[in-house]
């Protein structure tokens, strides 16, 4: 199949160079691209439904015959309308048309059509509105492409067919017989011939198995590659001395014991070998991240390297520069703070300190990777939250250095074979230890009639001197229903909580002005910070022991435990209380998972398991490729994809032998289509 994708569509009947543009949209280039575009879905036609045995709330076929076709009528707005009745022999049901007048021509004498579309019941009385239609000749199965303006599906399955017909009666399969034997796939040429052209509904299933099952295997075995690729280089920066135990000495606290072991892996990645560190920090909420990442700069800034702190937002960028100045700027290490919202004199006292190597350390946000910056020895580049960053982000950082350590802090916990597929390139540390003294986050799921039961708690806790938060979802979207940041605060001035200093935080806000804000909670002047999800990720504020969160059905579980990582940051009991009025099971089983346990790990699995790692990460942040079949929904398949590409990476490294030359070619052409990294 590989001389496929060298064969343009344009070589396809119907095919010209207006269309071949459409099908570039599309990432279709090639026959060969064209083949690997898989159906969104399908339409069964194959066997026709009687009009009460029809699936409920699903589109699917019926068979009838037309009984009666009233005239075309017009109506508002220059709609015209066709209505029929057909029948199955048992049943009659209504169907109607919009827009299509010339349709009556085909219908008036009658006769057998098959329509596919939703039935529904009204009573006694059957409807179907805007189906497709068709002669009843027409069965099988028909495969709906992502389409695009100008490129119906239509056509997309007769090109599709053509193509079919140019794939070569042997076709090569990448992936070698004992591993189809071993997983129990089908080959490659039947999951290409009944992915488009599924013969009998199970025929989609296994091509999909055996599809996924190669997409994953080849993703893993890219990755693989790329962490095994990684340049050796002797420019490494190398720390000549560890001053792990000088920093240690500057925190008011006793380091765990997990941030100890994650220190030392650290110090020991930039003392010897000959590559540079690319180590990922994972840690649940809470485990105590940012001091590993300070005790690391601190060393790598004793030892002469310039450092860089990239953070997602401005307040994680500022809470972080305000902690490890404090921390670090006793030693002589010179810091400074660089966001979009510096004032444009300021910054370019930075750049000028950073390209003279006067600073040291830089903490900031996207600012960072502005081409104005300069560094004079960058050695350690460190992003907070990675997952916010795509990979082109964290490339444009480093690409500031030569060679420099890498360090990732990971904010959500993930479970390892994903973090391994995520980051396959990086070393891993897990902070599986909370300090001391932390106690579990109380948590409890409410309705709204205990709203103002709740609001009392806060009161108590509040007139204690203790500090909440209150997460409403969303400002400024569309969605009626619920209120926006703003009318809530307002709210909230007239109910129990009305004598309470209550700041407001939300997305649409001035970074300055969220910064002031937060330092202003920081600093215990607000009682209640009333705020949409940008509070989510790493906000320190050890006073604060409620997290109010309304509307939790909202949000996903990893994020819901992000937002309860805020609080039970100090000594004080904590809690967590979710209002929601959802009473659906899945639902209300999903937010009591909040409630059965506070480990990021366990919620993390759950998490995946009901969303999928698509969802899981938000839309393409990981920088992974871009998978078509398979969507990582499957933890299953992940395993054991990983298993096999394991074994095959462990007989043939490189993929030199002649039986793994087609999963070569395939591991070449995701990671040429992910682009930014590139494989060698
Ligand atoms: P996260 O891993 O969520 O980023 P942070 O780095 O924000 O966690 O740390 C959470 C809080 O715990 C901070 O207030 C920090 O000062 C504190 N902390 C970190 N390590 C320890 C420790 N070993 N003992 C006590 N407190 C700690
Ligand atoms: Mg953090």
């Amino acid at each position: 199949m590989a001389s496929l994708f060298k064969t343009p569509v344009t070589a396809l009947d119907k095919i010209g160079k207006k269309k071949a543009a459409l099908y570039e949209k599309l990432g279709i280039h090639s026959v060969g691209d064209l083949l690997r575009y898989y159906p969104r879905t399908y339409e069964d036609w194959s066997q026709p439904y009687k009009i009460a045995d029809s699936l409920e709330g699903m589109p699917c076929c019926v068979g009838c015959y037309v009984e009666r076709v009233h005239s075309p009528a017009r109506i508002r707005g220059g709609m015209t309308l066709l209505k029929m009745i057909v029948c199955d022999g048992m049943d009659h049901m209504t169907v109607t048309f919009f827009n299509q007048p010339y349709l009556y021509e085909r219908f008036a004498d009658g006769g057998d059509f098959l329509f596919y579309g939703i039935v529904k019941r009204n009573g006694r009385f059957y409807e179907m509105n805007a189906p497709s239609v068709s002669d009843v000749d027409k069965a099988g199965i028909h495969p709906i492409y992502p389409q695009t303006a100008g490129l119906p599906t239509k056509q997309i399955e007769e090109a599709a067919a053509q193509a079919i017909r140019m794939l070569p009666e042997r076709m090569n399969d990448p992936i070698p017989m004992e591993i189809l034997a071993q997983y129990d796939l089908c080959s490659l040429d039947f999951a290409i011939r009944r992915i488009h052209f599924p013969e009998k509904p199970e025929d989609i299933e296994l091509a999909r198995k055996r599809l996924s099952f190669e997409e994953l295997l080849v993703l893993q075995l890219g990755m693989a590659k790329l962490k095994g690729g990684r340049q050796t280089t002797s420019s490494v920066h190398l720390l000549g001395e560890d001053f792990t135990q000088a920093f240690f000495a500057l925190l008011p606290f006793e380091p765990t014991g997990a941030q100890k072991r994650a220190v030392a892996e650290c110090i020991h990645d930039m003392s010897c070998g000959n590559a540079p560190m690319n180590r990922l920090i994972q840690g649940d909420v809470g485990s105590g991240k940012t001091a590993v990442a300070a005790a690391v700069c601190y060393s790598a800034a004793r030892n002469g390297m310039q450092c860089a702190f990239m953070a997602p937002t401005e307040i994680l960028a500022s809470q972080h520069y305000r902690s490890l100045t404090e921390l670090l700027e006793k030693s002589g290490i010179r810091t400074a703070l660089l966001t979009g919202s510096v004032k444009p004199s300021e910054k370019k006292k930075i750049y000028a300190a950073l390209e003279t190597g006067e600073l040291d350390l830089v903490i900031g946000t996207h600012a960072l990777i502005s081409e104005q910056v300069t560094f004079h020895n960058l050695g350690l580049v460190i992003t907070d939250e990675q997952h916010r960053f795509g990979v082109a982000q964290r490339s444009a950082l480093i690409a500031k250095g030569t060679s420099p350590h890498i360090m990732v802090m990971s904010a959500t916990p993930i479970p390892r074979t994903l973090a391994l597929l995520i980051f396959g390139d990086l070393d891993l540390s897990v902070l599986d230890e909370l300090p001391p003294g932390r106690q579990k986050v109380d948590t409890f799921l409410i309705d709204s009639a205990k709203r103002e039961r709740a609001y009392g708690f806060l009161k108590k806790h509040i007139n204690d001197g203790q500090q909440c938060y209150i997460v409403c979802p969303l400002v400024g979207q569309s969605e009626m229903e619920l209120e926006s940041a703003e009318e809530y605060a307002e709210k909230l001035r007239t109910t129990v909580l009305r004598d309470c200093r209550i700041g407001l935080l939300h997305g649409k806000m001035k970074p300055k002005d969220k910064d002031s804000v937060m330092a202003d909670f920081s600093a215990g002047a607000i009682d209640i910070l009333v705020s949409t999800t940008v509070i989510e990720v790493g906000v320190d504020v050890p006073n604060a022991t409620i997290m109010f969160i309304e509307n939790a059905e909202r949000f996903g579980l990893s994020q819901l435990h992000q937002l309860r990582g805020r609080v039970g940051r100090g000594s004080q009991k904590s809690y967590c209380i979710m209002v929601s009025d959802n009473q659906s099971d899945v639902t209300r089983q999903r937010l009591m998972v909040m409630c059965r346990t506070n480990d990021g790990f366990r919620i993390a699995d759950e998490d995946l398991r009901l969303r999928g790692p698509g969802d899981f990460f938000g839309s393409r942040q990981h920088g992974l490729p871009e998978l078509k079949v398979a969507g990582m929904s499957d933890m299953e398949m992940l395993d054991r994809t990983q298993a096999a590409a394991e074994r095959i990476l462990r007989d043939d490294p490189m993929l030199m032998k002649k039986e793994h030359r087609g999963l070569q070619f395939e591991t070449q052409r995701l990671f040429a289509k992910a682009g930014g990294e590139q494989l060698q």
